[in-house]
Formats: structure tokens, C-alpha cells, sequence
């Protein structure tokens, strides 16, 4: 946490650290002269003051996707991205496997099953819909936090026979604070004390009022047991992701999140990535979080190698120099010089935060005023 006092800023900005100390009570903020304030507050002071300064980790060196928009007539329909979220035992595991195999392609894949953070399957219609297999509110909301909203569309799995319980409304908070749309599963309709009628009036005590009750949330009866639903719950997701008209630029350099990533003794650094505009291939120069590498190889959720991977498609990538977070954006640029600048700059980044004790980069931020 970095800190400055108001008179140090002032002095720095060359105002008058009263006008400084009147702008922060008109923010809400009542601070004397010589009280210390955070870096945000001191940018937004600078900004206040019509100084245009930018922040040391301005993008002189890293890539600054947020800014590289794609037209509107570059874009076209990707497929959904799902998490299945729900109490712990009401059958999000048993959903994923069904739900794996009812892919018309994973029969020629001739029974190899790889396990993977993520999966995709082609639907009988031809449409394709990408699950992400890491149930655990923890890990989608840990994604979300590192600023990766991978998910399209929320699957709430409610158990028929158990009902709304804590994970649930968890799950439900965390859905709406993501903005995410929500279907909702009601799974074990296979079982004789199933009350899927409970489960849609528990959930009007969460606001969550499903189709069956007149609302605008779809639900669906289903059995991962029995396979029931299982098309109709295919079905509303393709309903879902046409309303949200998904869309994204697969004609150009790949930008991608990692899903997870592990170290393989034999293979190095493994990440399943999932796609999210752009075609990845193979051979592609990368920076993803504070490493780099080039696409040696990739793998598809069937363990089959593919050259190419479209938006929303899940891969392992070989060829990473080192081990990235889970939540990491993966992004190719066009050069290994660029690559290891890249690298290497978000690595001094990381370890100045860590050792930041010293207002050190204030210095650097301000140094613009002079
Ligand atoms: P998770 O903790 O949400 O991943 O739940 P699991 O998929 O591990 O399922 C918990 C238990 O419920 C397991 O014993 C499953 O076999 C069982 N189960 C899951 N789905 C169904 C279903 O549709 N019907 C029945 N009868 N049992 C199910
Ligand atoms: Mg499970």
C-alpha cells in the first residue's frame, strides 16, 4: 500500500494543500495536511487537478487489451462459456459427466479421456458449448477478482430431494454479482422424494423466480442419473447464449485466461486456457501473467493435438516457460523480444509490490510533474 501525505502531494502538484484537503471533503473524504492518503485517492486528486499524469504501470511496456476494441464487423458468434455452481453434493460432478457425454464427437475420440479445467461439447444440433469443470464458488469468484469473467451463463444445480441450502444462496449471490444470467437445474428428479415444486418456491425467497413460476429465470427438471433433462437443460443454454449474442473476433492474435495450470514432470508447465477472441495457434509467441513462451503444442479436452483454437475453446498449451496462475490472460504478441519485455517488466512489477515499503513508484508517478 502506498501512501503520501496531502502536502507532499501538494507540494509535488504545486497547489495549495488546503485546495487539496477542500477536494477531498467534497469526495467524503475529511483529511488533514499531514494525514497520508492512498495512491488511488492521490490519482484521483492529480485528476481533479487536471494534471494528466499516468501511473507508473502505464502501458509503455505491457499490452493493454482493454484498449485494443474489435470492430463491430470483425465479430463473430463463439460459443457459451457455462459453470455449473451448487451445493456441495447436490450433483454438480455427476451434471459435468453427463452433461460430457452427451458430445457427439467424444465417441470417435476412441475413449481417451483427459481431464481437464474445462471441456466442450458438440451438441446434436452441431452447436458447441464450453462447461467449465471447476465447481467451487471459491474458484469463480477468485477468477472474477483477478478480473477474469470467463463465465456467460451460470448453471445453479439445486438437489430435488435437499432443497435451497447455504451453497446455494452462495452460489446465487455470487451469480448476481457477477451479472450473470442463471438457469436453474433441479437435479435427482429421478429420486421419490423429489419436490422440485419446493425448490422453485424456496427460491422466490432469493428473488429468483423461474419460468415455471412466471418469472424470466429458465429451470429445468433433470436427473444426472437418469440422463433426463439433460437435453432440454442443452437446449436453454443455446436459448440463453442467443439472447446474450456472444460474439468475438477470431481473426486475430489470441487473447485467452488460464483456467488452471500445473507443472508436468515430463511435459514442463501445462495451462488449460480458454479462448476468448482470436484464433491461438501453434507456434504462437505468448505472455501470459509474468511468463513467456510459444506454443509448442496443444491439446485438446479429448487429448488430441490441434493446431488451431477458436474462441471459446478450452486447450492445454506446452510451451510456457514457467508454471501461470489460474485467472492469468494469455496474450500472443509478435515477437520473443516483446514477449520476454513484457515478461520481464510484470515481473519487476511483482516483485516491487511485494518489497514495496518505500513510496518508491510514487516518486516515478509524480516524476511526470516536474
Ligand atoms: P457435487 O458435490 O455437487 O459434485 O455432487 P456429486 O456429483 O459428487 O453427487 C453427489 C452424490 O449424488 C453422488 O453420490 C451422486 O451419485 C449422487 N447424484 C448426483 N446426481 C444424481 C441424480 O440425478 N440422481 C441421483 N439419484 N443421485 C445423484
Ligand atoms: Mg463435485
Amino acid at each position: 500500500p502506498e501512501a503520501i501525505t496531502v502536502a507532499e502531494l501538494a507540494n509535488r502538484m504545486a497547489e495549495k494543500a488546503a485546495d487539496l484537503v477542500k477536494s477531498l471533503f467534497k469526495l467524503g473524504m475529511m483529511v488533514t495536511v499531514n494525514q497520508t492518503i492512498d495512491q488511488d485517492t492521490a490519482e484521483l486528486l492529480v485528476e481533479e487537478f487536471g494534471h494528466n499524469i499516468q501511473r507508473v504501470s502505464d502501458n509503455d511496456v505491457d499490452i493493454d487489451s482493454a484498449a485494443d476494441v474489435d470492430a463491430e464487423d470483425t465479430l463473430q458468434a463463439r460459443p457459451p462459456v457455462v459453470t455449473i455452481m451448487g451445493h456441495v453434493d447436490h450433483g454438480k460432478t455427476s451434471l459435468l459427466d453427463a452433461l460430457r457425454g452427451t458430445d457427439v464427437v467424444r465417441g470417435e475420440a476412441g475413449g481417451i479421456t483427459q481431464h481437464m479445467g474445462a471441456y466442450q461439447i458438440k451438441t446434436k444440433g452441431g452447436d458447441l458449448v464450453t462447461f467449465l469443470d471447476t465447481p467451487g464458488h471459491a474458484a469463480f469468484t477468485q477468477m472474477r477478482m483477478r478480473g477474469a469473467n470467463v463465465t456467460d451463463i451460470v448453471v445453479l444445480v439445486v438437489a430435488a430431494d435437499d432443497g435451497i441450502m447455504p451453497q446455494t444462496i452462495e452460489a446465487i449471490n455470487h451469480t448476481k454479482a457477477a451479472g450473470v444470467p442463471m438457469i436453474v437445474a433441479i437435479n435427482k428428479c429421478d429420486k421419490h422424494e423429489a419436490n422440485p415444486q419446493k425448490v422453485r418456491e424456496r427460491l422466490l425467497e432469493h428473488e429468483i423466480v423461474v419460468e415455471e413460476m412466471s418469472g424470466d429465470v429458465q429451470d429445468v427438471e433433470v436427473s444426472a442419473k437418469t440422463g433426463k433433462g439433460l437435453d432440454e437443460l442443452i437446449e436453454k443454454i443455446l436459448l440463453q447464449a442467443e439472447l446474450l449474442e456472444l460474439k468475438a473476433n477470431p481473426d486475430r492474435e489470441a487473447e485467452a485466461t488460464v483456467i488452471e495450470a500445473k507443472l508436468d514432470k515430463g511435459k514442463g508447465p501445462l495451462a488449460t486456457v480458454l479462448v476468448n477472441r482470436g484464433t491461438l495457434k501453434v507456434g504462437d509467441i505468448l505472455v501470459v501473467g509474468t511468463e513467456s513462451g510459444r506454443v509448442r503444442a496443444m491439446l485438446d479436452d479429448k487429448g488430441r493435438q490441434v493446431k488451431v483454437a477458436p474462441p471459446s475453446m478450452p486447450v492445454e498449451v506446452l510451451g510456457i516457460g514457467g508454471v501461470p496462475m489460474a485467472g492469468d490472460k494469455l496474450t500472443v504478441v509478435d515477437s520473443e523480444q516483446r514477449a520476454r519485455e513484457v515478461s520481464s517488466w510484470r515481473q519487476e512489477q511483482a516483485t516491487a509490490k511485494r518489497t514495496a515499503t518505500a513510496p518508491a513508484s510514487l516518486d516515478t508517478m509524480f516524476s511526470a510533474l516536474a
